[in-house]
């Protein structure tokens, strides 16, 4: 029958070439609607240490891993702290501004979330090797940036 010959044309289309069909129909539309916008910082602090009672929130919006967020702003802040997982709050081994906390998230989001070339915040962070690139969803462009 014609329409089983149909069928099994459809089998031609590997695994791989329908994923990246699906990645490529929907960030388009994701792009055009998303308006990046990050919850305000819930900071708190408890004796000598800061707590961002709201940072698994934060790294969620971004898309990006709460432990990479992490690292960066405790590199900034030249400071220790850890992650909490269960509760999903980051508790720094410092006194901290929430101005200063802000600066540096923002910070990070210009150069590690928002695509430089489309401005789309839809993007990845690729490790290729010692080199990390930003790879944006929405218009495809591949941009370099610094590790931390
Ligand atoms: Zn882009």
């Amino acid at each position: 029958m014609g329409q089983a010959r149909g069928g099994r044309i459809q089998l031609i289309y590997d695994y791989e070439y329908l994923l990246r069909r699906l990645y490529e129909r929907l960030p388009a539309k994701t792009a055009k609607a998303s308006r990046f916008e990050l919850p305000r910082l819930v900071v708190e602090r408890v004796g000598t240490k800061t707590v961002i009672r709201n940072f698994k929130q934060v790294a969620d919006v971004m898309r990006r891993e709460p432990r990479l967020l992490m690292r960066y702003l405790l590199k900034e802040l030249g400071t220790s702290g850890n992650y909490d997982e269960e509760n999903g709050m980051l508790v720094i081994n410092a006194k901290v501004s929430t101005a200063t906390l802000n600066n540096l998230i923002q910070r990070f989001v210009k150069t590690y979330v928002i695509c430089p070339t489309c401005g789309a915040p839809d993007t990845r962070l690729v490790r290729k090797g010692k080199t990390w690139i930003l790879v944006c969803d929405a218009c495809g462009a591949e941009q370099p940036v610094p590790p931390f």
